[in-house]
Order: C-alpha cells, then structure tokens, then sequence
C-alpha cells in the first residue's frame, strides 16, 4: 500500500493534474473487509488530502454517528482520486469527473481494491456504481440493495452520494434506512 501510495501521489496520467493541490489516496483501515468508493475529491479534500473530509463527508459522518457505523472500521477512497474543476465565477468549483478521467484512474482503484481484496464494496453515488454495473445506472433503482460481484465472491452494496442528501433533504430517510441495511451488514464482517 506505501508503494501504491507512492506511485499514486506523482502519477499525472489525466489532465486533472494540473490543477490540483495533491492527489487524494485512499483513507482508513487497510485491513478492512469494507470498501466504500466516493466520485471524487471536492476543494476540502484536496486541501486536506484526505477523502470525504468537506460538506459530503461532514453529512455521511452524521448519518455514520446515527446508525452507529465507525468510519475507522472502513476503508474509504474515491473512483477519481484528483479534484475535477471547472472555472466558477470565483474561481474553480468542482464538477463531476468525465469518463475519460474516469477510465484513466481507474487502474488505481482496481490496484486498491486487488491489496485490501474487501468482502462489502460500498459505491456512494453514480459514478463509482458504473465500474460495477456499467454506464448510466439509475440510482432509485440501485440503492439499499444488496448485489454480488466476482462470481458472488463480494457483495456489492449501492448507496446514494451523501451530497445528494444535502441538495434533496426528501432522500433522508432513505439514506438512514439503508444505512441501517449497510450497519447490520459492517457488523456480520467485523
Ligand atoms: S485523476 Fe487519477 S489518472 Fe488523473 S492524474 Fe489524478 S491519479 Fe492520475
């Protein structure tokens, strides 16, 4: 994990080096049976250089702290490990990732998931569901269901982004019913 760390934090594979502060590696216990996978860093996680720690992470800490999930127990990461920007009218704000960028990290993840092999992958948002189940998923169809992958080896558990809640407060209950589902399901691994 320290060699991939290495070659992670100097790799200028996309074009998303060139204006980020550092590259965002993955965060938590290495050890971990339980993977989540974000979209990518937003402005405070590539200030800080750790994943999740802006809006978004502030909110799934909350939900975390509600169901009783310890975010030490996990391992955390994102599918784009630099910040996507686009030109704001105060300066760069963060956007989605393209597929382009997408597909040209995505050896880095399949790096990270290949050394901590987990058992419950995790995907927060759209973005990272599509390394699984391919472009464009519906996420009202996805979300608190429980799936396999590699040959029913993993289970493969699809969140919403917990950004998605701050911008549509109706998805609350529904994030904490399947993050009770993700609770219950930590707890059998841990
Ligand atoms: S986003 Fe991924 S591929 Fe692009 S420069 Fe950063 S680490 Fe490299």
């Amino acid at each position: 994990m320290d060699e991939l760390r290495r070659q992670l934090t100097a790799c200028k594979g996309c074009g998303l080096c060139q204006n980020r502060t550092q590259v965002v590696c993955g965060a938590g216990d290495i050890y971990s049976p339980v993977f989540l996978i974000g979209e990518a860093p937003g402005g405070e996680e590539d200030k800080l250089g750790r994943p999740f720690v802006g809006k978004a992470g502030q909110q799934l800490d909350q939900f975390f702290s509600a169901t009783g999930i310890n975010r030490n127990q996990l391992y955390i990461t994102n599918t784009v490990k630099c910040r996507p920007t686009a030109v704001g009218k105060r300066g760069l704000i963060n956007r989605k990732p393209l597929q382009t960028e997408i597909a040209l990290c995505r050896k880095w993840l399949e790096q990270e998931l290949a050394l901590i092999k987990p058992r419950l992958i995790v995907t927060l948002g759209a973005v990272p569901l599509t390394h699984f189940v391919g472009r464009n998923p519906r996420l009202g169809d996805y979300h608190g269901r429980i799936l396999s992958v590699e040959r029913e080896k993993i289970t493969l558990f699809p969140l919403y982004h917990p950004a998605a809640v701050i911008y549509n407060q109706k998805l609350n209950d529904v994030y904490r019913q399947d993050l009770e589902l993700l609770r219950d399901l930590v707890n059998k691994l841990l």
